[in-house]
């Protein structure tokens, strides 16, 4: 087994990164998948999302970015097959440290030791295109774009899709875009349903079929510390990330996915 590394990325915040990459890991490892999640922002909502403190900075991402083997940095969450590299505030200097060297193979490195202890390793990047995110580029086999269905989802889009382009061209030529995911769709908007068919026109192929609805049961369950289908497994959103991990493995059967214990 080598994991597959995606990292979610948009220089954009509120968008729906790190809902989708607790839910994704999540919803992953509930089709039996061994999946780690890396908190690679700051602010740590991935690491509260799935009910653990902010780390200080010798227990977190941090720490793996500064050498600590990321064995001893892995925790194990209440979703069977789903760990996590928490984060903390003591992220936000290694932006400096990073800009410094430069260096932008770190991360890749870093995670080299447990390549072939998960099947899929998920990347939750901070909100800017600074040397952390390029760094979980440069680490990624693989993209995803979460996007909302807003007015103005794609501005700012041809900077992140140029970034890409030079993580190609440069670091990490073996970089894929796996895909668009919109997120926060109202289907009974006409706004929502005009973003959404505008993004799929201008990224042909390139977006999920799946879409995320807006969904409040999202919004409440980092609060209890829980990806959404152990909050609420019938609600939209648990089943909108469910049928989302099922589009990313090909899964074209329903299937009864493991529930909360
Ligand atoms: P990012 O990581 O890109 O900054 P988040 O995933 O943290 O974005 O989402 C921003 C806010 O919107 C959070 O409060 C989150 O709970 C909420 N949110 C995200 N996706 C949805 C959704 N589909 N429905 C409702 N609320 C959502
Ligand atoms: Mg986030």
């Amino acid at each position: 087994m080598t994991a597959r590394i995606i990292a979610l990325a948009n220089q954009k915040g509120g968008v729906g990164k790190t809902t989708s990459a607790i839910n994704l890991a999540a919803s992953l490892a509930m089709m039996e998948k061994l999946v780690l999640l890396v908190d690679f922002d700051p602010q740590g909502h991935s690491t509260t999302g799935l009910g653990f403190p902010k780390p200080d900075n010798r227990a977190g991402s941090y720490a793996l970015m500064k050498g600590a083997p990321v064995e001893a940095l892995i925790l194990t969450t209440e979703v069977p097959m789903l760990q996590v590299v928490p984060a903390g505030k003591d992220l936000a200097q290694l932006e400096f440290e990073l800009f410094e060297l430069p260096e932008l193979q770190v991360l890749r490195r870093a995670l080299q030791p447990v390549l072939d202890k998960f099947d899929y390793i998920l990347i939750d990047p901070p909100p800017s295109l600074g040397m952390i995110t390029l760094n979980a580029l440069t680490a990624a086999d693989e993209v995803i774009i979460p996007m909302p269905c807003e007015f103005l989802a794609m501005d700012g889009l041809a900077e992140l899709v140029e970034t890409i382009r030079r993580i190609q061209a440069g670091p990490n030529a073996a970089l894929k875009l796996g895909g668009i995911l919109l997120t926060m769709a109202e289907e009974r908007t006409n706004l929502g349903s005009a973003v959404a068919s505008e993004v799929r026109a201008a990224f042909p192929g390139k977006v999920f079929q799946t879409q995320i609805p807006r969904n409040i049961r999202l919004a409440e369950a980092p609060s209890h510390g829980k990806p959404v289908a152990f909050y609420d497994l019938r609600s939209k959103g648990a089943q909108a990330y469910l049928n989302l991990a099922k589009e990313w493995l090909g899964i074209e059967e329903p299937l009864i996915p493991r529930g909360p214990a």
